[in-house]
């Protein structure tokens, strides 16, 4: 797996982090929702780097020109919930590619820091020859993205996968790395140390689907 470390260059993306981490500036759930959707429009741009084009001519209204398109069929498959604004930030930069929406929840059946990953809801277009990028901001244990990606393989066998993640540690990402395939490309924004005995990212910035949508029960 190729791991891509966007916040290691300092750029306006550390912006977008740091307020989505602060718990002030949390506190406004539109501004929370807002900053993951940027971060996914600056991942988008970078991982586009990494796609097939192919040329076709366009005309002004003076004259014809040559111009590069993408040539993978992307499906944008996220994990609900807090995937959601993550997704919306994806598809607002590739707005042709096709989308896919799976549940993935932690369950807690001793009621103590074990869980296990339930994936219920599933919706997804064929995924045969596709380029997936599949859209989960937190890569905490790893656990979900592997659970999700066993769920996907039962739609087809995509050309290639891109993970786009916010925050993750590294813990996560060394977990995920065994699970999969070796074309793999990871987009992080930005990588933690350590995972608390929750299974929550630390520092991070808490959860991210409360965050984003309220609290659940
Ligand atoms: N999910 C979250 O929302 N936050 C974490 O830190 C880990 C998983």
């Amino acid at each position: 797996m190729k791991v891509h470390h966007i916040a290691e260059n300092n750029s306006i993306l550390n912006k977008f982090i740091a307020e989505i981490r602060d718990v002030s500036i949390q506190k406004d759930s539109l501004r929370f929702r807002r900053n993951i959707e940027r971060i996914g429009e600056i991942l988008s741009y970078e991982l586009s780097q990494q796609l097939s084009f192919h040329s076709k001519t366009t005309t002004t209204p003076l004259g014809n020109k040559k111009a590069s398109f993408i040539k993978d069929e992307l499906v944008i498959a996220s994990v609900l919930r807090a995937g959601l604004p993550l997704h919306q930030g994806i598809l607002n930069y590739f707005d042709d590619a096709e989308n896919a929406f799976i549940s993935a929840y932690r369950n807690h059946p001793n009621n103590d820091a074990d869980f296990e990953i339930v994936v219920e809801y599933f919706a997804a277009p064929s995924l045969d020859h596709k380029t997936v990028l599949l859209a989960d901001p937190m890569l905490a244990t790893g656990q979900s993205l592997v659970a999700v990606y066993e769920a996907l393989k039962k739609h087809g066998t995509p050309k290639q996968i891109h993970i786009v993640a916010v925050i993750g540690a590294k813990e996560g990402i060394d977990f995920i790395k065994k699970h999969f395939p070796e074309n793999t490309h990871l987009w992080i924004a930005t990588i933690d140390d350590a995972l608390n005995s929750k299974g929550y990212i630390v520092p991070g910035l808490g959860d991210a689907g409360d965050l984003a949508f309220g609290p659940k029960l």
